[in-house]
């Protein structure tokens, strides 16, 4: 195992990795089109959506797993 040539980023709200490398320095996401990968960025921008009521991709789906199993 060789160290990884190109360095990458995941963003921790949408799982997308990004091989930019100026994604990579700034932790910018092209999909959420937020710098999610910058902790204090990521948490102002998500205190703000949740001022908004939006949920992130993982609460809808834990909500809808929870729900799914009590079908049946
Ligand atoms: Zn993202």
């Amino acid at each position: 195992m060789t160290g990884d040539p190109w360095p990458s980023i995941v963003c921790p709200e949408c799982a997308m990795e990004s091989w930019h490398p100026k994604d990579v320095e700034e932790g910018y996401c092209g999909r959420c089109h937020w710098w999610t990968g910058d902790p204090i960025l990521y948490a102002a921008w998500k205190a703000d959506r949740a001022e908004q009521g939006i949920l992130s991709a993982a609460q809808v789906d834990g909500r809808e797993a929870r729900s799914s199993g009590a079908v049946g």
